[in-house]
């Protein structure tokens, strides 16, 4: 696998942006950089869109400071389908030239700019810039979390699993569901690690094709397939997107160690998970 940028280093919100401009550049056919908004601290939250097809598929990394690689791989992922687009050649199952003209991929290396940042500082951070955890800001279970949060003794904004006032209330979240919900995708995947899992639906809603997804996700990295319990299963990206859209929504914990995992780990991760992201291409 051969890339033009070099991933196997740490990616803050700057080096994301330059990544982004360099991909497209090169491929100014095949992808084009935008923005869904902004962060709390006025960073821009950078997409990548490769592809013109009608259905859309969203890929969202870093909601959490610590995860930061999945900034990593996404670029990867977007690099990978235009190179393929430009040979000709196939990319996991399906002809790239095929995927990119019935596909729009939309691409967000990272929804927490700000919480990589205070995370690459040091500090075990996974929170954005106002102490929420915006993988707990979406209006799923919101009410039962707050409960859950409070037994747990967290009152305000934090590192890790503060749920924020109100489902949205973050700029990042904010910024995404209106995305989604103007682009109605048909699939959402979010990337976080560590852990090699995948998980689909919300409490025992399974909407139509996630479980079948899901298994031939795990299939491919060899990840095992697991139901969220706990704190995990609340308010999340992929609980909000399946509650309200009945469609399927992923998560996938990237990789095996303990967070921060090594910026040096970014390309072999990537070549464990590449055909299993594939798969939500299909
Ligand atoms: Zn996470």
């Amino acid at each position: 696998m051969a890339f033009i940028i070099a991933y196997d280093r740490a990616f803050g919100w700057a080096e994301v942006a330059s990544a982004a401009s360099i991909l497209g550049a090169r491929y100014d056919e095949l992808l084009r950089v935008g923005s869904i908004g902004a962060s709390a601290n006025g960073k821009e939250l950078t997409l990548l869109s490769v592809g013109r097809g009608e259905k859309h598929v969203l890929f969202v990394g870093t909601h959490h400071g610590t995860e930061h690689i999945t900034a990593n791989l996404l670029l990867m992922l977007a690099e990978r389908l235009c190179g393929a687009s430009e040979r000709g050649t196939k990319l996991g199952r399906a002809a790239a030239d095929y995927i990119l003209a019935t596909r729009t991929v939309d691409i967000i290396p990272m929804l927490n700019p700000d919480g990589a940042a205070i995370a690459q500082s040091g500090v075990y951070w996974q929170a954005n810039a106002q102490g929420v955890d915006l993988n707990h800001n979406y209006n799923a279970g919101f009410a039962e979390y707050k409960r859950i949060e409070a037994d747990a003794g967290i009152t305000g904004g934090c590192a890790t699993r503060y749920s924020g006032e109100y489902p949205e209330s973050e700029p990042e979240t904010e910024a995404l569901c209106s995305y989604i919900r103007a682009t109605e995708p048909e699939v959402v995947v979010c990337l976080h690690t560590q852990g090699g899992e995948i998980y689909f639906g919300y409490d025992d809603i399974v909407p139509r094709g996630a479980k079948a997804l899901a298994g031939r996700m795990a299939r491919r990295s060899g990840y095992v397939l697991s139901e969220p319990t706990g704190m995990a299963s609340y308010g999340g990206c992929k609980d909000w997107f399946t509650l309200e859209f009945d469609k399927p929504g992923i998560t996938i914990e990237c990789g095996h160690g303990t967070n921060p995992l090594p910026p040096e780990l970014a390309t072999s991760i990537y070549k464990e998970i590449e055909a299993s992201l594939l798969e939500a291409l299909l």
